[in-house]
């Protein structure tokens, strides 16, 4: 699986290293992962080495599980290198309760990257599984290494084919948008598209392992049906945050930051609350710059700060102090739009923006909530 996720969970886990220079972590729910496959593998360990101990039985399925993760990590590793050698930065992998995440920033340019940076994951998968199949053919039949061998190789297998299935948030849904982008020459439509067929599979699987256990003569296996409703909500909720981003994507051309402007007025810091607002109304501004005396801009009034300053307060407060000074990342060029734009706020999260056009003369002021306004309701 691999994602592009803008968000960052605060702590993704323990660090394991940094292969190709790609940090690596470890989310503790992976224990959780680790301990269920230990124990529901043990009785098959058991099964294929006869006359071995309960404990070695446990360890040889806890080493599975290890290896399990480690073969996990080599298909995001995949999806990783081909990603940075197409240029695109990589942030992290981290390995979690249902497989790993790769954390890749930028999206690949052209369909044809975007469709290799996905199918690289389930083709080492497949790989791997061939190996293994290979290697189980020549080891010695029930010994350790053997049961270990061909438990992977199938494992791997499954890995393989089940990201390959044609629906985001899979590998497989990355392929299908970039084949719908290839033929539409929208990457947007091939989101879309494909975010439909990930919520179309999620309802597959529920509703397909619920119809094999309702099958005449079938004992419901509770265990399996749990574990399609878990994954399946994972890759609804997968589509369903792809589908919002093709939502978003589709307005970025509406983000100017030219026409989203405000008219602002220059003020100097000592003058009151009041008086300013009296100023702004009257030339029909919406926002307040605080300038030096020589006229130049060096903070700007903060709306939040007006609106928590009760009616009464608002003679004797100053501008100034309710103004945040200018940074020079809070100065934005008026041109400034679409993805951009809202990078350049990212980086220097504010209330207010000030625009400048190209000779340094002040355009208006930019308010975040303007911005957001154009996004609600997606
Ligand atoms: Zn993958």
């Amino acid at each position: 699986m691999s994602t592009q996720t803008p968000q960052r969970p605060a702590s993704p886990g323990l660090r394991m290293g940094r292969p190709f220079g790609i940090p690596v972590y470890v989310s503790p729910t992976w224990l959780i992962v680790a301990a269920f496959i230990t124990y529901t593998f043990q009785p098959v360990v058991a099964n294929s080495l006869p006359g071995r101990g309960t404990l070695t039985t446990y360890l040889v399925a806890f080493v599975f599980a290890v290896f399990l993760y480690v073969s996990v990590l080599l298909h995001e590793l995949a999806h990783c290198v081909m990603a940075r050698y197409f240029g695109l930065p990589v942030r992290r992998i981290t390995l979690y309760l249902l497989g790993g995440v790769s954390e890749i920033e930028r999206e690949p340019e052209t369909p044809a990257r975007e469709f290799l940076v996905a199918f690289v994951g389930p083709l080492l998968s497949l790989g791997l599984a061939g190996i293994g199949f290979a290697a189980s053919m020549v080891i010695p039949e029930q010994t350790i290494l053997h049961v270990l061998v061909w438990q992977l190789w199938f494992s791997n297998a499954i890995v393989g084919v089940f990201n390959l299935l044609p629906g985001l948030p899979l590998d497989g849904g990355r392929m299908l948008r970039a084949g719908v982008w290839k033929l539409t020459r929208n990457p947007i439509t091939g989101t879309a598209a494909a975010a439909w067929f990930g919520r179309g599979l999620a309802v597959a699987l529920v509703v397909g392992t619920l119809g094999l256990s309702l099958l005449p003569g079938q004992e419901p296996d509770w265990g399996s049906l749990l574990w399609s409703v878990l994954l399946a909500s994972f890759i609804w909720v997968g589509a369903s945050q792809s589908l919002q981003v093709a939502k978003v994507r589709a307005r970025m051309p509406q983000l100017q930051a030219r026409t989203l402007a405000r008219r602002a007025i220059p003020v100097t810091p000592e003058v009151p609350l009041a008086e300013a607002m009296r100023r702004a109304r009257e030339a029909q501004a919406g926002a307040m710059v605080v300038v030096d005396h020589d006229g130049h801009p060096t903070a700007i009034v903060n709306e939040a700060a007006v609106a928590a300053t009760p009616e009464h307060r608002r003679p004797w407060v100053t501008v100034g102090s309710l103004s945040r000074t200018l940074e020079p990342s809070l100065v934005l060029p008026a041109d400034l739009a679409g993805e951009s734009l809202i990078d350049a706020m990212r980086e220097a999260p504010s209330g207010e923006y000030l625009l400048v056009e190209r000779g340094g003369d002040v355009y208006g002021v930019l308010v975040t909530a303007d911005v957001n306004r154009v996004f609600s309701g997606v």
